[in-house]
């Protein structure tokens, strides 16, 4: 080992030249307290400072330039604030606003005036919107996509006629489900023929989907309104609520883990962290079953059907 010198003064990191008066320590190294200067404003920092790209800066132009802002209104953030998991972030004011319909990433100014041009009023970030699905897209799904997204579960959809899949504006959807407190995403309608009071013959009449929704969206709805295809057609005509819905939101769940796309992960997330005593409850009820004991535990949980 070579012993050490010990350096008398300091060489200045920006000018190179021996300190011999006081001098600044900063950023592992010494520095003249003139030559200590913000890389954006070249004026001597006296105060607080802050790294951006190996340059020091101080704290007005670091705030100024690279301070993280309200995603609404571009205020500096300082202190506590809201992140979504988009990274998107919010002062205390503005803590939340306009989202997309689809993954809930907050909608800039641009896209939120996109909102009264789609035609079924559904308010997409430009990210979903690419994916979103029209009359021409549903056109492709059918009783097919549903026996797909029962089989995930080992279940079987029955041969029945094709289910007639119809796109609605949002507003329209919630009217016809007769719910305007709870967002709602699709619904099924059925039939039920009698004579005599005794029953003749069930069918499915339609799958009604909200217009517009982002494709994985899309198909995580079209999968829980199968759920309900298959309980109808397996006559479960008096389940309780939660277990109906929830059975149906497993569905869907189950569809969206097979896609495996970034957005169907955040729907999936979405459905775990529900707070609905209805959907959310019911989901994780019936998702319990499914992790403990699959099929079997569903279907124990469900009872008979009538
Ligand atoms: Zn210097
Ligand atoms: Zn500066
Ligand atoms: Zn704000
Ligand atoms: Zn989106
Ligand atoms: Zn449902």
């Amino acid at each position: 080992m070579t012993p050490r010198t010990p350096t008398p003064s300091p060489t200045c990191e920006r000018c190179r030249k021996r300190i011999t008066g006081t001098h600044v320590l900063a950023m592992g190294a010494a520095w003249h307290p003139e030559c200590w200067r913000c890389g954006v404003c070249g004026k001597a920092i006296t105060g607080p400072y802050f790294q951006h790209e190996g340059k020091p800066v101080c704290e007005r132009d670091y705030l100024a330039a690279f301070a993280p802002r309200c995603f609404f209104c571009g205020e500096v953030l300082t202190g506590t604030f809201r992140e979504n998991p988009f990274g998107q972030r919010a002062c205390a004011r503005h803590d939340h606003g306009p989202a997309c319909r689809s993954c809930d990433r907050w909608l800039g100014r641009q896209e939120g005036l996109m909102v009264p041009l789609g035609a079924f009023g559904t308010a997409l970030c430009g990210l979903c919107q690419r994916e979103a699905v029209g009359h021409g897209e549903a056109r492709n799904y059918g009783n097919a996509f549903g026996a797909a997204a029962l089989g995930e579960l080992g279940l079987t959809l029955p041969a029945i006629p094709t289910v007639p899949i119809r796109l609605e504006p949002a507003l329209l959807v919630m009217q016809l489900k007769g719910s305007l407190e709870r967002l709602v995403d699709g619904l099924t309608r059925n039939a039920t023929a009698t004579l005599n009071g005794r029953e003749t013959g069930r069918a499915i009449t339609e799958i009604i989907v909200v217009g517009g929704l982002a494709r994985e969206h899309f198909e995580g709805v079209l999968a829980h309104e199968f759920g309900h295809v298959w309980l109808f057609h397996q006559r479960f005509d008096h389940l309780a609520e939660p277990l109906a819905e929830g059975f149906s939101e497993l569905v869907k769940d189950r569809w969206l883990e097979r896609l495996g796309t970034p957005l169907a992960r955040a729907l999936r997330r979405k459905l775990a962290e529900s707070r609905d005593p209805v959907y959310g409850d019911g989901f994780r009820l019936l998702k319990a079953r499914w992790d403990g004991s699959g099929l079997g535990g569903v279907m124990a949980l469900l009872g008979d059907p009538g």
